[in-house]
C-alpha cells in the first residue's frame, strides 16, 4: 500500500488542495490524516469536507477537539483561542460530529497513526526531541509511529540522535522502530514555508518526505478578510 499521510491542514484550503494535486501524480492508495484538520485558517468546513470525501483515515487532533469544545482553551494564546471560536463558528453540525467521532490512537498493517504522544495522547503533549521521543518508542509494537502537532518534519529512532536523521530527510527506507514528524500541510513551523507531507510505501518500507509549493497569498488574504488574526496570515509566509 502507498500512503499519503498528511497532518496540521488547520483550515488551509490553498495549501491542502496543492498537497492532493501532488498526491494525485504519486499512485496512492490511502489517505491518513493525523489530526488538526481546522484551526488558524479561513476555511475549516472546507478542509473538513475535503478530508470526508477522501475516506481519509484520520485521528483527532487538539484543534479539532477544541473547535467541537472538548478541549479547555482557557491556556491558548490570545490568537489561538480567537482562532478556535471563529472557527467553532464556521463548522456545520456534520463536522462538528464528524470531528467528535475521531480516535486518538489508529493502528494498521506495520504502523501506528497519534497527532501528539502515545502516553496520554489526550494531554497534547510534544515529541520534539530524544529524550521524548524515548519514552514513545517504548509504547508500540508497529514498525512506524507517525505524529504530527509539532508542525515540525523529523523523525527519531533508538539507535540514532534525531540531528543525525534529520540528513536522511528526504527518502529513507525504514529497518528499526522510528517516530515520524510528518509536518504540517497548513502551517509549517520549520522556517519552510511549503506545504508538508509524507508518502510511505509499506512494501518497499520507504518513507518519503514532500514538500509542496502553494498559494500562500490567497490563503493569506482569506484569513485577514475573514477578521482572523493578521499573525496567521503573516507566518505562512515565513514558515514559522
Ligand atoms: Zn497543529
Amino acid at each position: 500500500m502507498r500512503y499519503a499521510i498528511i497532518s496540521d491542514i488547520h483550515g488551509n484550503l490553498e495549501a491542502l488542495l496543492a498537497v492532493l494535486g501532488d498526491c494525485g501524480k504519486k499512485e496512492i492508495d490511502r489517505y491518513i490524516c493525523l489530526g488538526d484538520i481546522v484551526g488558524y485558517g479561513a476555511n475549516p468546513a472546507e478542509c473538513v469536507k475535503q478530508i470526508i470525501d477522501l475516506d481519509a483515515l484520520c485521528v483527532v487532533g487538539n484543534h479539532d477537539h477544541a473547535a467541537i469544545g472538548l478541549t479547555d482553551i482557557s491556556f491558548f494564546n490570545p490568537y489561538a483561542k480567537a482562532a478556535v471560536e471563529w472557527t467553532a463558528s464556521k463548522l456545520s453540525k456534520k463536522h462538528k460530529s464528524f470531528l467528535s467521532h475521531l480516535p486518538f490512537i489508529i493502528t494498521l498493517e506495520d504502523i501506528t497513526l497519534v497527532h501528539s504522544t502515545l502516553d496520554g495522547p489526550e494531554r497534547w503533549r510534544y515529541i520534539l526531541n530524544d529524550f521524548d521521543a524515548e519514552v514513545n518508542l517504548k509504547l508500540f509494537d508497529n514498525l512506524i509511529c507517525f505524529i504530527g502537532h509539532s508542525h515540525v518534519p523529523c523523525m527519531f529512532q533508538e539507535q540514532y540522535n534525531s540531528k543525525a536523521l534529520f540528513d536522511f530527510l528526504n527518502e529513507m527506507t525504514i529497518q528499526q522502530k522510528t517516530i515520524i514528524n510528518v509536518g504540517s500541510v497548513g502551517q509549517p513551523r520549520d522556517g519552510d514555508p511549503r506545504a508538508s507531507y509524507v508518502i510511505y510505501d509499506s512494501e518497499l518500507r520507504l518513507v518519503t518526505f514532500e514538500r509542496i509549493e502553494y498559494d500562500i497569498a490567497t490563503a493569506q488574504k482569506k484569513i485577514v478578510k475573514s477578521g482572523l488574526p493578521k499573525i496567521l496570515a503573516t507566518r505562512l509566509q515565513l514558515g514559522k
